[in-house]
């Protein structure tokens, strides 16, 4: 006899919390709970805002996780991808086939991606753009007769995504190396381009001319003939929102190219609007990447897609290379949904004007932000555009951070979020990345709720002789 089905009584909305803790592991999951009691359950949401089962809204100023670039709850996004799940929902992406939304944005993307990077590979997110970025690196030096020249150089507080090996690319500080067992052989990490917390003797001009020394050095100890790729976030995104030294990536790029190896600008975050760019590396910093990557607000997280955009000059070595198969690629390469998506998505970047539009506003967010460095929590605002943090420190003169157990960053978030505003805790910082829709008079809100929890939970860390 079969047995009896699992009864499943109807679910109340208070209810979601609790399934989702007795099954559900969540990327980065704190199991102490440091975070919070129960997890916030989303239901809905429009524009920049989301509602919680409990009914309560709140302006979700971290635009998801950086992905929500055009707002929440767009019918003609939903009446695209309805649309292309009933004319072809799936259609196989391998070897000689594909589907005409992969082959159309394929072809907008060559469009929108700088210089010759006219070639493009789909993939399902971020973290598997990359991951294929890094293994074309030793498969084009390969055809070109380079086998040694696999080696990638990153740089501390990177984040590159979450596969074995995109992780083991990227270093943030909490990374559980031996934990994973991540891949360190061939991997280089060079020291974080970070101009707040440079050695105080250093100018800003000076740390650039150490960082790139660095590089230098590290290539002519290694060899530029086992060093294949440099893979660098224009600006570091959960690593802190670091904008690097005037001129510090143009520098890299120029020893790339002295020295064959291929630059990867790892633009998942950068892509797509947030600081007002289709793509940051040549609009925003004068360099002209070997290859980019792309994913979250390339569908503004309406579905999962990433695209790893290359170079004509890398598809000819690749083609006429010995192997003659490129055996990588995935079941959701190219997927005609979500390349519909992604389509329709850009259509309405460029209807609406939202580059400039975040541009615009984005200056106005970072100047307002700016108001708030006075507090005596806050060491430094920074960020450009529609990518902003604020860093807390026990001491503004020294840096120095507070320990740990002050774990102001979440206390400053919980506040906000009591006070209707999402922003995200990262380590000591409190970061914001919201939708480029977001208007003047919802930046207010966001900086003045922000202001707000700062000064209150400062005043508990006071209390607590924390501070
Ligand atoms: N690169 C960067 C710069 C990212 O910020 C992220 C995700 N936050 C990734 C890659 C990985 O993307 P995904 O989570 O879509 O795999």
């Amino acid at each position: 006899p079969t047995a009896a089905p699992k009864p499943r009584p109807e679910r109340r909305n208070e209810d979601f919390a609790a399934l989702d803790q007795a099954h559900a592991l969540h990327p980065w999951q704190h199991f102490q709970g440091m975070a919070r009691e129960v997890p916030l359950v989303i239901t809905e949401g429009q524009g920049c805002m989301v509602t919680d089962t409990t009914g309560r809204s709140y302006l979700d100023a971290v635009g998801g996780v950086w992905c929500t670039n055009i707002g929440l709850g767009r019918r003609e996004m939903a009446e695209a991808i309805g649309a292309q799940a009933l004319k072809l929902a799936y259609a196989n992406p391998f070897v000689d086939v594909t589907n005409d939304p992969a082959a159309l944005l394929a072809a907008r993307l060559a469009e929108l991606a700088p210089g010759d990077l006219n070639r493009v590979h789909f993939t399902t997110g971020g973290s598997t753009a990359v991951d294929t970025a890094v293994r074309m690196v030793s498969y084009y030096h390969h055809a070109r007769g380079n086998p040694g020249k696999t080696d990638i150089v990153s740089r501390e507080n990177s984040y590159h995504g979450s596969t074995y090996l995109s992780q083991s690319v990227g270093k943030r500080n909490g990374d559980r190396i031996e934990e994973f067992r991540y891949k360190t052989e061939g991997i280089h990490h060079l020291s974080c381009p970070n101009p707040y917390r440079r050695p105080a003797h250093l100018t800003e001009a000076q740390f650039c001319d150490e960082l790139v020394a660095e590089f230098e050095a590290l290539i002519a100890r290694v060899g530029a003939d086992r060093i294949g790729g440099f893979i660098a976030e224009p600006i570091q995104a959960s690593g802190g929102i670091i904008i690097p030294p005037e001129g510090y990536l143009k520098r890299m790029w120029q020893l790339c190219q002295r020295h064959d190896i291929l630059f990867i600008a790892d633009e998942v975050v950068t892509g797509f609007g947030r600081i007002g760019h289709w793509f940051a590396s040549l609009a925003e910093f004068g360099v002209q990447p070997d290859m980019i990557t792309c994913a979250k607000g390339l569908t503004s997280g309406y579905i999962p897609l990433g695209a790893l955009i290359f170079s004509d000059r890398i598809y000819q070595a690749m083609s006429q290379g010995p192997s003659g198969w490129f055996t990588s690629g995935y079941t959701y390469s190219g997927h005609p949904v979500a390349c519909a998506a992604g389509l329709k998505n850009i259509e309405i970047m460029e209807r609406e004007g939202l580059l400039p539009h975040a541009a615009k506003v984005g200056s106005y967010f970072e100047t307002r932000l700016q108001a708030l460095s006075h507090l005596p929590l806050v060491g430094d605002v920074r960020g450009r555009k529609l990518m902003l943090c604020v860093e807390n420190v026990a001491d503004k003169a020294t840096k120095a951070l507070l320990p740990d157990e002050a774990n102001e960053s979440k206390r400053i978030s919980n506040a906000c979020e009591e006070m209707g505003l999402l922003v995200r805790p990262i380590g000591h910082l409190n970061v914001m990345s919201p939708p480029l829709t977001i208007t003047e008079g919802q930046v207010d809100f966001v900086v003045e709720t922000l202001e707000r929890a700062i000064a209150r939970v400062t005043d508990d860390l006071v209390r607590e002789g924390f501070k």
